[in-house]
Order: structure tokens, then C-alpha cells, then sequence
């Protein structure tokens, strides 16, 4: 068995690993890390996960519903500060 990582240079190498930049022999040692430490595989599954989502991602508009909402609360605000205006 090759030296495994503790959990603290686990996490140290995790963004490396995810990046696709670190060296076949931190892969190796990150990839048995993960094999044999739970904890540190849910870590990584959900930094990984979480990095496919961002890097997925379009720039996007809000949610119609919320995109409405605030506009017409931004009428509301626009058209209450028109009415204290013309008093
Ligand atoms: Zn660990």
C-alpha cells in the first residue's frame, strides 16, 4: 500500500485533484484517499458536483416568478416614491 494522506492533506490537494492540474502521483494519492476514508469521499463527490454546476452554468436570468416579483415591487417602490413626490 502506497502512504496515504491524512484528511487535512487530503482537503489541501482536493481543489488541485478537481482541477485536473495535479501530478498522476497526487491523483493516485487523493483517489486512495477517498477510497478508504468516507468522510473524505462525500468531500469530494460534493466539491466535484458542485464544481460541474458552476462550470455547467450559463449566465442566467432569475426565475420568472422572482424575476416578477421584484419587478413589480419595484413598481410599487417607484410608484409610491412618485406619489410622495407630487404632494
Ligand atoms: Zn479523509
Amino acid at each position: 500500500m502506497t502512504s496515504l494522506l491524512t484528511c487535512k492533506e487530503f482537503l489541501g490537494w482536493l481543489n488541485e485533484y478537481l482541477d485536473e492540474t495535479a501530478a498522476a502521483e497526487i491523483r493516485s494519492l487523493v483517489e486512495s484517499h477517498i477510497s478508504t476514508c468516507p468522510n473524505c469521499w462525500v468531500i469530494h463527490d460534493t466539491t466535484k458536483k458542485t464544481l460541474q454546476v458552476y462550470k455547467g452554468m450559463e449566465p442566467q436570468l432569475l426565475p420568472p416568478e422572482i424575476h416578477n416579483r421584484i419587478l413589480s415591487l419595484l413598481e410599487k417602490a417607484a410608484l409610491e416614491k412618485r406619489a410622495a413626490q407630487s404632494d
